[in-house]
């Protein structure tokens, strides 16, 4: 990983140290040596493919993006994970998205490897047509990398089911072929039900499980104060789900500032937050209905500000669902200060280092306050692409689950999710006597080893 000649890649090098580090500290490699070599055959992609992407905008300019896809792993199915377009996309933030979607897909326990992909482009101020055509444009060439069985994208950060259609429809013309080719599709055209909620919905199914863990079941969501950063679609049914648990949802936020209770009462409603979804389709900023007579009698505006240090009240539980390195150290410090007991990460790699070290030094009662429970992203919000992963089932087969199939489904997955993390990190990562177990270790040994097993018998390490 230190190689003198590779560029610098922050993000990258940031997970890979996360996941590498929990490993070092537990006692895997004593037990299994060998595995240092799987861990490094497995941080360097099987393929990554950059393209040129040109597209005419409404004024008749040439525009130009580039394109990229990271075909990381597929030990254990077709390369699988989401588009991301966004202005930050570079080849550092997909590697890191690439190589935690290994794991996070092997913890769901279905056949899908781990990519990732994407533009620079930015979606924010662009017409619909705009956004067809460099939809269109972006699909020829990736049309030619991925198909059903080899390769299958989806959804992630500036790609909604909008998007998918739009690529799917290049897709389908080009290859002449209708398959199953991207997830998070329609639902009249192939989509699964259940899969536009479905990240949001698994990371309140899994904190539900901590929560009763930690109360031995006496507590659930009821009575809690969540603190949820971001307003897409994960943020928006992870915030819908806890409300409909018996919580209070406190924050909201999106790129331009944060949108809080400006008391210790009360709770965001469901309406409130479909007419933030609402403003979302339009590409709008939260800061437009802030400053509403309803908006602004209720809640707090905090312009080019995250929730975390500006909460009214207590905060019970923490689910950061809005992007890359939102937690800080200052700020995790900030909110177990606030009676913080549970955060899970809706976002990938929503927590600093610098913030997953605080937490996890929390993992003792006896530091002056209560025990936390951190949860990665890489098992809290694994349920979007477990769905996905139905949905791939439910084209193969060409029928069509119903809600209660598909969310019965997610729910058994969540929990197999929590109670792996749970089991490995028991068996693996020594604690303090009193100490609760680390479910960012659990799970990265727990998602690494089935992969390493899956490329040893591939031959891909020896
Ligand atoms: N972008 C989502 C994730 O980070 C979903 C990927 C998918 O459904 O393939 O897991």
């Amino acid at each position: 990983m230190t190689a003198q000649n590779l560029p610098s890649e922050p993000e990258f090098e940031q997970a890979y140290k996360e996941l590498a580090s929990t490993l070092e500290n537990s006692t895997l490699f004593q037990k299994k040596p060998e595995y240092r070599k799987a861990l490094q055959v497995v941080s360097v992609p099987e393929r990554v493919l950059q393209f040129r992407v040109v597209w005419e905008d409404d004024a008749g300019n040439v525009q130009i993006n580039r394109g990229f896809r990271v075909q990381f792993n597929s030990a254990l199915g077709p390369y699988k994970g989401g588009l991301r377009f966004h202005p930050s996309v570079n080849l550092s933030i997909l590697k890191f998205l690439g190589f935690e979607q290994i794991f996070k897909n092997a913890l769901t326990g279905l056949n899908m490897g781990g990519g990732k992909g994407g533009s620079d482009f930015d979606p924010k101020g662009k017409s619909d047509n705009e956004i067809r055509r460099f939809c269109v444009s972006f699909m020829t060439e990736l049309c030619k990398h991925i198909g059903q069985d080899t390769d299958v994208p989806a959804g992630d950060i500036g790609v909604t089911g909008r998007e998918v259609g739009f690529m799917f429809g290049q897709y389908k013309k080009i290859r002449n072929q209708w398959e199953g080719v991207l997830t998070g599709k329609g639902g009249s055209w192939g989509g699964s039900l259940i899969r536009p909620e479905a990240t949001g919905y698994g990371v309140v199914y899994y904190v539900d499980h901590m929560i009763k863990h930690a109360s031995g079941g006496k507590e659930s969501f009821v009575g809690k104060r969540v603190a949820v950063s971001g307003s897409g679609n994960v943020a928006q049914y992870a915030a819908l789900k806890v409300i409909e648990l018996g919580g209070s949802v406190v924050s909201l936020s999106d790129s331009q500032g944060a949108l809080v209770l400006a008391t210790e009462e009360g709770s965001f409603t469901a309406e409130e937050i479909e007419q933030i979804a609402a403003i979302k389709v339009e590409r709008k900023q939260i800061a437009e209905l802030a400053s509403t007579a309803a908006f602004s009698s209720k809640f707090k505006y905090i312009p080019g500000a995250r929730p975390w240090t500006n909460i009214v009240g207590r905060i019970d539980v923490a689910l950061p669902s809005a992007t890359q390195n939102e937690v800080s150290g200052e700020e995790a410090k900030a909110l177990i200060a606030a009676g913080c007991k549970f955060i899970a990460e809706g976002s990938n790699m929503g927590s600093t280092q610098e913030a997953i070290d605080v937490f996890e030094a929390h993992r003792e009662a006896n530091q002056g306050g209560a025990a936390i429970w951190y949860a990665p992203g890489k098992a809290a919000n694994a349920g979007g692409v477990a769905v996905s992963g139905l949905e791939m089932a439910q084209n193969s087969s060409r029928v069509s689950w119903t809600r209660e199939e598909v969310d019965s489904r997610l729910k058994g997955i969540m929990e197999d999710c929590f109670n792996n993390g749970l089991a490995t990190a028991k068996e693996y990562v020594p604690s303090a006597e009193g100490s609760l177990p680390s479910l960012v270790a659990g799970s990265n040994i727990a998602g690494f080893t089935k992969v390493a097993e899956a490329m040893k018998d591939h031959g891909d390490w020896w």
